[in-house]
């Protein structure tokens, strides 16, 4: 057996540690760029506390942008162009906070300012462009997580979007992971219920994805299986009463094993077809991840049967099930919690309709899908998702 494991160099984590900010961020360098992912960040004074924290310790601050949806090619590419017309300099770092939107633009950023090879990231994205390698090391970079869900804040990729023409792949490498991961989950406390839901599920489906990935190792499916078990209790904790520390607390650790694990073994089916439900039909990524879920682990059960039987043993010790039993109820648990947190059972209920399948299934077949633990031919897919029309 021979594997890799990559992550960040540190993780701070913890409730109230948004005030060790400036400390923590000294060892990054003497000024801070900061990319935010939500406008509440700006109206509840989270960056102004941001900033704060970090004249504090004598940085300096540039308030770059703030994204409010999931990054595209020209959000990557203008706002790297204002990193190079602002100038770039010796102790400069990014800062990027907010959800995987936010924290994703930022990474991309930090990797496209220092790598000039080409003008525009679509160059650097994986079966797209012209396939360029990332060179030089990216600008340093600190992560702050505020959705509890994509763990981009421990992944070595950005996931960015075209519409014209339609595709949502990865820019991807080892040295894109932050340097620093400073995760609060106080700060979730201000995301509402339907946006913890999805994005909780989208850490939920992460977890399990890993778990049975056809690139699954021992150190991402160890943390797989403490991150689900805090989740699957905390997820309709954090749900139902966002101010609940144990519950944003639980689902920030396991949104945080999600990425540690997701940068370092595969995913499958769910994320396969997430980011093609995102592009041809608009649904929020986590959503996508939530919906399909139930029915990728079904589809997996002729060959995860014992896996999910562990996830079910470690997660419920008290229950006495069979293998088979024990698997069984690991989907009926994952439908169920859907269903409390109120996920809709059908894709049609999204709006996709009949005469989308066909460009969701050609679009479904990026580096998750190549995880997942069987083949799943075009003509299966497409009856799948017929079936959760
Ligand atoms: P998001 O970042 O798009 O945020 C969802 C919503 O939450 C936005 O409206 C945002 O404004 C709001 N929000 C964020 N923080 C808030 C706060 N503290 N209070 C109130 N509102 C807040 O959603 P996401 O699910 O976190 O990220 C999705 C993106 O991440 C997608 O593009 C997806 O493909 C990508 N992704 C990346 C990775 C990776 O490893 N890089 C993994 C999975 C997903």
């Amino acid at each position: 057996m021979n594997y890799d494991f990559f992550s960040p160099s540190q993780i701070s984590f913890g409730w109230g540690r948004f005030e060790e900010l400036g400390s923590l961020a000294g060892s990054l360098g003497t000024r801070g760029l900061i990319i935010s992912g939500s406008r509440s960040l700006e109206s509840n004074g989270v960056i102004e506390k941001l900033k704060r924290q970090l004249i504090r310790s004598n940085i300096t601050s540039e308030f770059i942008t703030t994204i409010s949806h999931e990054p595209e090619v020209a959000d990557v590419d203008q706002t790297t162009n204002i990193l190079h017309h602002m100038g770039i300099r010796a102790g400069d770092f990014l800062i990027g906070i907010g959800g995987g939107s936010g924290i994703d633009l930022a990474k991309a950023c930090a990797a496209m300012v220092t790598n000039q090879e080409s003008d525009t990231v679509l160059d650097y994205l994986e079966g797209v462009g012209r396939g360029l390698k990332l060179t030089q090391p990216p600008l340093p970079m600190l992560a702050i997580p505020t959705t509890a869900g994509t763990g981009s804040e421990a992944t070595k990729n950005a996931v960015i979007s075209s519409h014209a023409p339609p595709f949502k792949k990865s820019l991807r490498a080892d040295q894109m992971i932050p340097d620093l991961v400073l995760c609060d989950p106080q700060l979730a406390c201000s995301v509402p219920p339907d946006i913890t839901a999805r994005t909780g599920m989208d850490a939920i489906t992460q977890l399990l994805e890993s778990y049975i990935s056809c690139r699954a190792q021992p150190i991402p499916q160890a943390l797989c299986l403490q991150g689900l078990k805090l989740a699957v209790s905390g997820i309709t904790e954090a749900v139902e009463d966002g101010t609940s520390r144990s519950g944003r607390e639980n689902m920030a650790q396991a949104a945080l094993l999600s990425g540690l694990a997701l940068a370092n073994s595969g995913l499958g089916m769910a994320h396969g077809v997430a980011p093609a439900l995102g592009i041809h039909c608009q649904i929020p990524h986590g959503l996508a991840c939530a919906v399909m879920l139930p029915a990728t682990l079904q589809a997996n059960i002729s060959v995860r049967q014992k896996e999910y039987a562990e996830i079910t043993h470690f997660i419920a010790p008290e229950l006495s099930l069979s293998e088979a039993e024990a698997a069984h109820w690991l989907i009926e648990r994952i439908q169920s919690l859907n269903d409390r947190i109120k996920i809709p059972r059908h894709l049609s209920e999204l709006g996709v309709t009949q005469s989308q399948i066909p460009d969701l299934v050609a679009s479904s077949r990026g580096n998750s899908m190549s995880g997942n633990p069987r083949e799943i031919s075009d003509a299966e897919l497409t009856q799948i998702l017929e079936d959760l029309l």
